[in-house]
């Protein structure tokens, strides 16, 4: 009688680089059992181990692609759910530099689901997959290795209640978010240090939900304002589903905004865009504001190490968590997944130090560097301005006030900043003609899009 081998990968982390993950494995793993301490299944709200639930998490057209890749009709099925869409160019209305951009379409499709509306799509796609099973209310606790430690072979967990366990496993794949653990236990296991680079932002985050009485967008999906160093704070005001906008501000190197009513209304008039004031004057808020604080930028350098145990990746957040107002993180999370697909076609195991590179080069490098570029804009940010960084920020500026003329440059910056072309597609030679002509006949003031009255004005009392 022949023994059935069922092949198996355990996702430590139900959040979306996890769910990417156990996409992806599904199709190479006869099991795919995904961990968490949450409840995730059914529910369609913030939830406690995902505590950015309750901001913005701005999902760019890079990202929107590869899950629409991993899981087709999923965009589809949002907007039936009620998620506005727009187009990065040509109806999100943005604000650099103190200055509102020409708009332009640029095929660059951008949904707005709440972030617990896009978990909620990409889990019940994941769970609908026939091998994969999640393990709720389950605590990581570590990996299982072979006693040289050249191998993980499991992951040990304890369920609510329940006693530890190990859960045997061909892969086990780290999608703990910020907080993993795996640099602690390769430690534990013999490995050298993985390299960690952090840099100081000293960001504050605040965000709250309206329904509005008047119409601030006029055919747009939102209006962002993005900080600069003369005014280190920025915007996103988004249509979002159920009918609802959603804001959040933020400002960097502990110039919070306040969470009390009058003060937050104080601050978001500080950013200088009347549509907000307008807007808010007499909004209805759903929520009271909420803070979130994100001191530093984190890197793990796993493709750096000279040893790395088989039967062990790691992606998300756990590997780089960048600066959020860029919202690039589950982009990345996204083709995380589309990179370790590649690495399980053969099979065979991945070979992890393989895959780490691929990673690397491929995904995380681009967002980290033009991110890490941009933040050392602000003179408060600890980092070397090398000759390079310092080339590469005026030449950001001069596309910034190029794209106040020109839609084109908008459309073709967007482009990069939407993780659909690497940020060097700025630098081809027709593009920096366009940007240096339009850029030297200086900024272009924007014709101001009215608020519009949606409910009759309430009557004094
Ligand atoms: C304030 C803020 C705003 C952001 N805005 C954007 C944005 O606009 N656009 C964008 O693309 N990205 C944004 N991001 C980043 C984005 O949220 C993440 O990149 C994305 O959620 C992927 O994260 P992850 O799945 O790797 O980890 P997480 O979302 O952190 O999830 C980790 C999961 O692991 C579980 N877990 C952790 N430890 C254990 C344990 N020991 N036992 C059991 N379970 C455990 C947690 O419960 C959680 O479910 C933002 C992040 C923050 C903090």
């Amino acid at each position: 009688m022949s023994v059935e081998i069922k092949t198996r990968a355990v996702v430590l982390g139900g959040s979306l680089a996890g769910l990417f993950a156990a996409r992806v494995l599904s199709d190479a793993y006869d099991d795919v059992i995904i961990v968490d301490r949450d409840k995730l299944v059914g529910v369609d709200g913030p939830r406690r181990g995902c505590p950015q639930s309750r901001h913005i998490n701005g999902l760019l057209t890079g990202g929107q692609r590869a899950i629409e890749s991993m899981y087709p009709g999923i965009t589809a099925e949002m907007l039936a759910d009620g998620v506005p869409k727009g187009d990065l160019g040509g109806t999100v209305r943005w604000y650099m530099l103190g200055r509102q951009l020409q708009q332009r379409d640029s095929d660059m499709l951008c949904v707005g689901p709440s972030r617990p509306k896009l978990e909620h799509h990409v889990r019940e796609r994941t769970r609908a997959l026939r091998n994969v099973t999640f393990a709720e209310h389950t605590d990581i606790l570590g990996l299982q290795a072979t006693p040289d430690g050249s191998r993980i072979i499991g992951a040990k967990v304890q369920r609510q209640g329940g006693l530890p366990e190990t859960i045997d496993a061909d892969l086990v794949v780290d999608a703990t978010g910020r907080g993993s653990r795996t640099p602690v236990w390769l430690e534990e296991l013999g490995y050298e240090p993985v390299t960690e680079d952090r840099k100081k932002v000293g960001l504050g985050y605040v965000t709250q939900y309206y329904r509005l009485n008047s119409d601030p967008f006029q055919g747009d999906l939102s209006i962002n304002v993005v900080a600069h160093p003369k005014l280190p704070r920025g915007c996103i005001f988004a249509k979002t589903d159920g009918g609802r906008v959603e804001m959040t501000t933020y400002g960097i190197l502990g110039d919070h905004p306040p969470t009390d009513q009058a003060g937050l209304f104080r601050w978001i008039d500080s950013l200088g865009v009347p549509e907000y004031t307008e807007a808010l004057k007499d909004a209805e808020l759903l929520t009271e504001p909420v803070a979130f604080r994100f001191p530093t930028t984190l890197r793990r350098r796993y493709e750096g190490m000279r040893r790395f145990p088989d039967g062990l990746l790691v992606t998300g957040d756990a590997v780089t968590c960048f600066n959020p107002v860029y919202a690039g993180g589950m982009t990345v999370a996204a083709k995380s997944a589309l990179v370790m697909r590649d690495h399980l076609h053969t099979g065979a195991s991945p070979r992890p130090l393989d895959y780490f590179r691929d990673l690397a080069r491929d995904v995380v490098d681009p967002q980290w560097e033009m991110t890490h570029t941009i933040d050392l804009s602000f003179p408060g940010v600890e980092g070397r301005r090398t000759f390079a960084v310092r080339m590469a920020l005026g030449f950001t500026r001069l596309v910034q006030i190029a794209a106040t003329r020109d839609g084109a440059v908008t459309a073709a910056y967007v482009r990069a900043a939407g993780q659909v072309e690497r940020p060097e597609s700025l630098q081809r030679p027709k593009m920096m003609l366009r940007v240096l002509f339009q850029a030297l006949r200086g900024p272009k003031i924007q014709p101001r899009k009215p608020v519009v009255r949606t409910a009759p004005e309430r009557q004094p009392v």
